[in-house]
């Protein structure tokens, strides 16, 4: 079995590297396709939790759309939220996150920042799909991007979620790390963006510091000239991942690994 084993990883290396790394996708907007100058998109994830009303309320306040990346279970648990969401098509396009919230990484025991992986490629189809049913049930029209949880893939997930249709969602400037920073230095990385960044931050943690930083951040970025634009109506292209960040993405990938 071992011989079989190596002489497979001999023969197609890529095997080797799409079991051990899973990487962050990193990606700015196409600034060639967009009109204008100082243009940014804000993707805000809707993972499991509940609903940061007073967020959602400065984006409908200040006219600023968002891309919302929303998982079956927080689409089924919010469903007031969802209905204030739809009501605003303009502002707020719905994509699929998921059915249950799991990262896009293949194989018993992966798990990414504590949180357990699909044991094989089915599970993740349904993890995509049955995300997808969600959307499309709530909003009336089916999802084209998917952002898996975490936002960190193997190769092999990468391929065959574009296979399945749909396009990925990465991002360049992580403007909450999680829903985990103070308002002051959510602002502080919202006001060092820089035209054709793809924001994310989460619109699922109302006691977190997110609204207050967003608001902040969002509106100096106004103030300054900046428009803001949906994903679905951009093309994207791919950001430099630096090498350093591809090997800490490999060692949080251990099957012990918890962060
Ligand atoms: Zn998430």
């Amino acid at each position: 079995m071992r011989r079989i084993l190596l002489s497979l990883l001999v023969m197609c290396p890529a095997l080797a590297v799409a079991s051990e790394h899973a990487v962050e996708l990193h990606q700015r907007l196409d600034l060639s396709e967009v009109a204008g100058q100082n243009v940014v998109a804000l993707t805000l994830d809707a993972c499991s939790g509940t609903f940061d009303a007073d967020l959602v309320r400065f984006l409908i306040e200040h006219r600023i759309p968002a891309t919302v990346f929303a998982t079956r279970r927080w689409l089924e648990r919010n469903a007031e939220a969802t209905a204030i969401l739809t009501a605003q098509p303009d502002l707020f396009d719905i994509e699929d996150h998921g059915a249950n919230h799991v990262p896009a990484v293949i194989g018993v025991g992966r798990r990414v920042y504590g949180i357990a992986g699909n044991p094989d490629l089915e599970h993740l189809r349904q993890e995509v799909s049955q995300g997808a049913q969600a959307v499309e049930r709530a909003t009336g029209s089916k999802p084209r991007w998917y952002r898996g949880a975490t936002a960190r893939y193997d190769p092999q997930a990468l391929g065959d979620i574009e296979a399945m249709g749909y396009r990925i969602a990465g991002f360049s400037v992580n403007a909450d790390a999680g829903a985990t920073l103070s308002a002051s230095a959510v602002a502080a990385r919202i006001r060092a963006a820089r035209s054709g960044d793809i924001l994310i931050a989460h619109m699922n943690r109302p006691r977190s510091a997110t609204a207050e930083g967003l608001a902040q951040g969002l509106s100096e970025l106004q103030a300054r000239g900046y428009t803001f634009v949906l994903l679905r109506d951009e093309s994207v292209v791919p950001d430099r991942i630096p090498r350093r960040r591809l090997r800490h993405a490999a060692a949080l990938l251990s099957p012990n690994a918890q962060a």
